[in-house]
């Protein structure tokens, strides 16, 4: 919809409405289509304002219209029809002017922001592009680099960075609405040819090929596979080379190849998933619509090592006071450091003052008595994590939540260590945690719904992607982390290398590779585990009775490489060698390759030639096959979480959905064929049998992802 008024006698005022964002739906474009004839074709309108309501100028297209028909006026011919106008027409910009909304206004002949207003051309991050006109006007307006920078990334500029950039005319700290009909009134009757932006000629840039060749190169490196962002530079270079007319029907051309791609469909279900998880639901019936967070104000850390600065950083970022308690004076001293240094470069970022004085730190638990909320980052250690569970049940007001770090530990044993369980939740962090956007929330039996939802309150407002899910080995991320990695090893002994692996997922579009990320990590962390669960032997045995462990298959590489002090990035050494500690060149190591050959010798091992889609079946499908078991346990509310999981914390490409989303696009019945497949020729690899649940979706017609969740409860009330 929009309304039609008139002001200081003279003006058109035009305002979108379609709450929250005033989105472009087929009643918003056939609402401004109407208001505009109605104010060009009345004598006594001398000039046009097109604002939005409630404060936001407009969100761009109604994504919920995506995939469907679109019916009601299109939007290309509506701001041409605009842009054409004998009478001036203002966007008056408050709030945001995104996608579509900021094409609207770059067809109106001035734009008038609010000093608070946000504008871009965020579409690459769904897998299109600007396609009504903002490739081609934006560049005529502002210039290639400019425009190439703000579309190819879709970053949301300020309206001072709009008014430099010469995107917007003016920019107020007062009624915008108010400035725009004063604008508007003071230009009636100016010529408006000189405010066409399609008529411009792109402006001149010395060595335009060299720039394109440039930014295309580094597009292609940062995109990991994603198309988006290659079309944009494309139709950026249409603008440049050629009449509007026909950069706009480049610029359709390529959004027609975009729009039917699943890389968009992919990138939307990703949009709408991190919407979805929002909606939590545990097993209980307790729900996010149902559950009241309760108010936390000041929080504890306990324990500032590697995590815990990090946790202290971001709680006190989102404004929280912040107990920061360190036993170990050394620690203490150079986590204070730590932390400072990154609130400072933070803050310094974002042009704020940092919040240092929110955060006291402290080496004794007793300074915790009053905070709302504590977050545990000690040693990953059972006896201790118990031990400072029951001095927090004994030092804490009645109330407090108490909350565990913890990556792999049983969160309903801790709490079982508490006299009120209820209010003991996980909040997994990733490393930097200040910076990782993904935050697992993990309930047990016993956690009430007003824990976990004040747990993911807080994690929203740490700008964190927060993901309730259930108590289990790993809980989720790191549960279906460990079949990829095992496959990764089992391929190794097979013939492959670590080059060939990476590789293949490299190109597949993580940002890294099975064994460069563990050499980041660090492969005794592995190890001390794998310890733990007394799998690990001393070395030198050999034969295939070597390389079983409790019943199953087991590779001992890892194991290995750490008994010759291999531990990755830090010691210089791992699946691939270093110039000095932390580099993150990674080179090839003959030394390594050697070892592999010596090993399968050893083990009577015979290498096979190994190709990028055995690694990547083999690899993906263990992992998404753990998913399925996860989804079966009711670990995981739905697929969404897992793929939010998965693309926000462990570097699964955007455009590809995440593993579950990815199963869908490739064919349930094509990943339990492959899983069969492999499962025939490793039977000794239980992780590689497929899972009972991905076997009825099949048999039940491989339902389309969005059906999972009811055709799974279904399946379920039959068993
Ligand atoms: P860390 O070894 O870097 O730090 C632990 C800190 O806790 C040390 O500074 C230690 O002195 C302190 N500490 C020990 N006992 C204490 C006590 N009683 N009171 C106060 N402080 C005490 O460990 P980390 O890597 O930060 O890991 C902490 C937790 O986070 C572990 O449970 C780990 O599994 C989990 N985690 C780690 C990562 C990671 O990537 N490092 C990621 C997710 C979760």
């Amino acid at each position: 919809m929009a309304a039609y008024k008139r002001v200081s006698e003279s003006v058109a005022l035009i305002t979108l409405q379609n709450p929250p964002v005033n989105a472009l739906s087929a009643a918003v474009r056939q609402g401004i289509v109407d208001t505009v004839e109605r104010a060009l074709s009345d004598p006594n309108v001398t000039a046009v304002v097109i604002c939005g309501q409630n404060g936001v100028f407009c969100g761009g297209a109604d994504i919920k219209e995506f995939g469907s028909n679109m019916s009601g006026p299109p939007l290309i011919p509506m701001i041409h029809a605009i842009e054409s106008a004998n009478k001036p027409v203002v966007a008056a910009i408050e709030g945001s002017a995104l996608g579509g909304g900021l094409e609207l206004a770059l067809g109106c002949h001035y734009r008038i922001a609010h000093s608070k207003a946000r504008l871009g051309l965020p579409e690459v991050s769904l897998g299109l592009l600007p396609a009504a006109g903002g490739s081609q006007r934006l560049p005529r307006l502002i210039g290639v680099p400019a425009a190439l920078n703000l579309i190819t990334t879709g970053r949301h500029v300020t309206a001072a960075e709009a008014l430099q950039l010469g995107i917007v005319d003016q920019v107020t700290d007062h009624n915008t609405v108010d400035a725009a009909v004063k604008f508007a009134l003071s230009v009636a009757g100016r010529s408006l040819d000189p405010r066409r932006i399609s008529t411009y000629p792109c402006p001149q840039q010395p060595d335009l090929d060299a720039l394109f060749e440039e930014v295309m190169q580094k597009v292609r490196r940062s995109a990991r596979g994603a198309i988006a962002p290659i079309a944009c530079v494309q139709a950026v270079r249409a603008a440049a080379t050629l009449p509007y007319t026909q950069g706009m029907a480049r610029e359709q051309e390529l959004m027609a190849t975009l729009f039917t791609s699943g890389q968009a469909r992919a990138l939307q279900y990703c949009f709408f998933a991190q919407r979805a998880v929002g909606r939590w639901r545990m097993p209980s019936g307790a729900r996010w619509d149902t559950s009241k967070p309760r108010p936390v104000h000041k929080a504890a850390v306990i324990g500032l090592g590697t995590m815990g600065r990090g946790i202290t950083v971001a709680l006190a970022q989102t404004g929280l006071s912040v107990i920061a308690v360190e036993t170990q004076e050394k620690q203490l001293m150079e986590a204070k450091q730590a932390v400072s240094g990154m609130l400072e470069r933070g803050a310094k970022r974002r042009g704020v003052a940092p919040a240092l004085d929110r955060i006291i730190y402290s080496q004794n638990i007793q300074a915790v008595a009053d905070v709302d909320l504590v977050i545990e980052a000690v040693f990953e250690d059972v006896a201790l994590k118990t031990k400072v569970f029951k001095q927090l049940s004994a030092v804490c007001k009645p109330g407090t939540l108490l909350c565990t770090n913890t990556s792999a530990l049983d969160v309903d044993q801790l709490a079982s260590e508490t006299p009120n369980p209820e209010l003991v939740v996980g909040m997994h962090f990733f490393a930097p945690a200040h910076v990782m956007k993904l935050l697992e929330v993990v309930y047990g039996p016993r956690s009430s719904p007003e824990a976990v939802a004040t747990a993911m309150q807080l994690g929203k407002k740490m700008g964190k992607a927060s993901v309730a899910v259930g108590n289990c080995r790993g809980f989720v991320g790191n549960r279906m982390l460990k079949p990829y990695v095992e496959q990764a090893f089992f391929l190794l002994e097979e013939g492959a290398t670590p080059e060939l692996v990476d590789r293949a997922l490299e190109e597949f579009g993580f940002p890294m590779g099975v064994f460069t990320m563990s050499d980041l990590s660090g492969l005794d962390v592995g190890w001390r585990v794998r310890k733990g669960d007394g799998l690990v032997e001393p070395g030198g045995a050999s034969g295939r009775s070597a390389r079983v462990r409790q019943g199953r298959r087991y590779s001992p590489l890892g194991d290995l490489l750490c008994e010759h002090g291999r531990f990755g990035q830090k010691t210089c050494r791992g699946w691939y060698q270093y110039d000095k500690p932390g580099s993150r060149v990674a080179r090839s190591d003959p030394w390594l390759h050697s070892f592999l050959e010596a090993y399968r010798a050893e083990h009577g091992l015979v290498a096979r030639r190994i190709d990028h889609q055995e690694v990547l079946e083999r690899c993906l499908y263990a992992l998404i096959n753990e998913g399925f078991h996860i989804l079966d346990d009711g670990i995981a509310a739905g697929p969404e979480d897992i793929d939010v999981i998965y693309v926000s914390g462990y570097g699964w490409p955007r455009h590809r959905g995440g593993p579950m989303f990815y199963a869908n696009m490739v064919g349930l019945a094509k990943v339990l064929e492959r899983l069969e497949h492999y499962h025939q020729a490793h039977p000794d690899v239980p992780h590689l049998q497929p899972c009972s649940l991905l076997r009825r979706l099949v048999a039940s017609g491989s339902p389309p992802i969005h059906r999972w969740g009811e055709v799974i409860k279904k399946l379920h009330s039959q068993l």
